[in-house]
């Protein structure tokens, strides 16, 4: 169901309960007054006939319902009854037996002093009265026909006022919940008129102060990171489809001259190798890129075994060595890894090994000796794996963004490099759930601190 309609109906029915609720308190309450007032007033009748018939001597049986003929003060359809102590009538001025007494009313007159009921339309009182020498049984009855009418009129006026109030409550409400909901409108319209060509658009954050407000200000934040994305993306894409294409152009201007006319043989040698360099480069980069891919993967569709740092380490130290035989790599480990379970880690082998490689592989890279110092340590539930090099260092305003895609330092020019390798690295740690940061002094040195999750943590508390 529609939230307008919910709020409609949900407004509607708690004013409903409310009104309903004051209009039969009303009505009760005017009903009971109504009773209470009837029964005194049978009360003081029957008190006073009972009166004049039992204490004033001269007035009989006979005189007295003359005397009540013509009372003008009567209730309407009056009927008063006298038991004495042996339940016989003394006085009843119910002459067509409108009124039904039973032995039992009397008794219970009797037991409980007063007794109230109802007969068709009589209310009938009974009432227990102590004479000088005798007891004796009370009975008054009448009909309250203009309190009833009063209380059928109250009845009508309550109904009518609930109708007219129900109908202006569905009316306002429906006012009341379209103006609460306009702004969320506004929003939705909005919202549908995104898309990927309009992603710098935003939507209006209203007075910039309620709830809708700040859905609006979080709505447009998330619109700002996807545009980020976007544009990362896209950069992503160009410099990617740069990389590719320099090697390819350079091939084919290659091999387009040496196609013009005949050459010599060492012509044709020289052309080949400068061509194999190039799709080895090509190679290179289609692989990293293709690595990249598999880094950003979700942790769930990428292999994840129990690895052994030092054993990831040492075979990304032999294939580095192996490649570059001037590159010094030295790893030392920290005495407080007594036991090979702090070292272990969950991870997938081929691209942990892959990110220790291309930090060894920078450190050596950038540094004039070619020298890459590892540390392993323990803290807390990880281990922390620290890559440090005496070598050209990175200036400050580079840091922040060696690990985007693509990004080279300022001060790298002369070195061979692609800008892939630290997001990469990146990527590969975070899927590790693990962190890496990096520390570095220009023309000092850099350190780059990897710290990954232990299988058993537990250990190390
Ligand atoms: P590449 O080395 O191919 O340029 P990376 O992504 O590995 O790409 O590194 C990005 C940039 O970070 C490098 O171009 C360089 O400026 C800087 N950098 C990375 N490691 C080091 C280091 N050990 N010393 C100095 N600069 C570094």
């Amino acid at each position: 169901m529609e939230i307008r309609k919910k709020l409609l109906y949900q407004f509607i029915g708690i004013v409903a309960i409310i009104l309903l609720m004051s209009s039969l308190s009303v009505y009760f309450a005017f009903s009971q007054g109504r009773k209470e007032e009837f029964y005194d007033r049978l009360g003081s009748k029957a008190k006073m006939v009972a009166q004049m018939l039992i204490e004033i001597d001269e007035i009989d049986a006979e005189l007295l319902k003359r005397i009540e003929k013509n009372n003008p003060v009567s209730l309407p359809e009056e009927r008063i009854i006298i038991y004495d102590y042996q339940d016989k009538i003394v006085y009843s001025t119910d002459e067509d037996n409108s009124i039904n007494i039973s032995p039992f009313m009397i008794t219970s007159v009797r037991l409980k002093e007063e007794v109230r009921l109802k007969q068709g339309s009589y209310e009938i009182l009974g009432q227990f009265y102590t004479g000088n020498f005798d007891r004796y049984v009370v009975f008054a009855a009448a009909t309250d026909i203009y309190g009833l009418v009063r209380i059928e009129r109250l009845k009508i006026i309550l109904a009518i006022v609930f109708s007219i109030s129900m109908v202006i409550v569905f009316l306002s409400g429906r006012i009341f919940v379209s103006r609460a909901l306009q702004p969320i409108s506004k929003i939705m319209s909005e919202v549908g008129e995104l898309s990927v060509f309009n992603l710098n658009a935003r939507i209006s954050e209203g007075n910039g102060k309620d709830e809708l407000a700040q859905l609006a200000r979080k709505f447009n934040k998330m619109l700002e990171r996807i545009e980020s994305a976007f544009k990362t993306q896209k950069e992503f894409i160009s410099n990617a489809s740069h990389e590719l294409r320099t090697p390819l152009t350079v091939i084919t201007g290659h091999l387009e001259v040496i196609l013009i006319k005949a050459r010599k043989n060492e012509e044709y040698r020289k052309t080949i190798i400068s061509v194999l360099g190039n799709i080895k480069n090509l190679n290179h980069i289609s692989n990293r890129l293709l690595q990249l891919a598999q880094a950003s993967s979700e942790y769930s569709e990428v292999e994840f075994n129990t690895i052994r740092i030092d054993e990831i380490l040492w075979q990304a130290r032999a294939d580095l060595i192996k490649a570059n035989a001037d590159f010094n790599v030295n790893i030392r480990f920290s005495e407080l890894i007594d036991d090979e379970l702090k070292l272990q880690v969950s991870g997938n082998e081929q691209l942990l090994i892959t990110a220790m490689v291309n930090l060894i592989d920078n450190g050596c890279k950038y540094s004039p000796d070619h020298t890459c110092d590892i540390n392993v340590n323990n803290e807390s539930t990880q281990v922390i794996i620290s890559f440090a090099d005496n070598g050209i260092g990175i200036p400050a305003e580079d840091i922040e963004m060696i690990f985007q895609p693509f990004y080279r330092g300022k001060n790298v020019s002369g070195q061979k490099g692609h800008g892939i390798g630290l997001s990469l690295v990146e990527k590969i740690i975070l899927l590790h759930k693990g962190k890496i940061n990096v520390s570095s002094e220009l023309n000092k040195g850099s350190t780059f601190a990897v710290y990954l999750p232990l299988i058993d943590g537990s250990l190390l508390r």
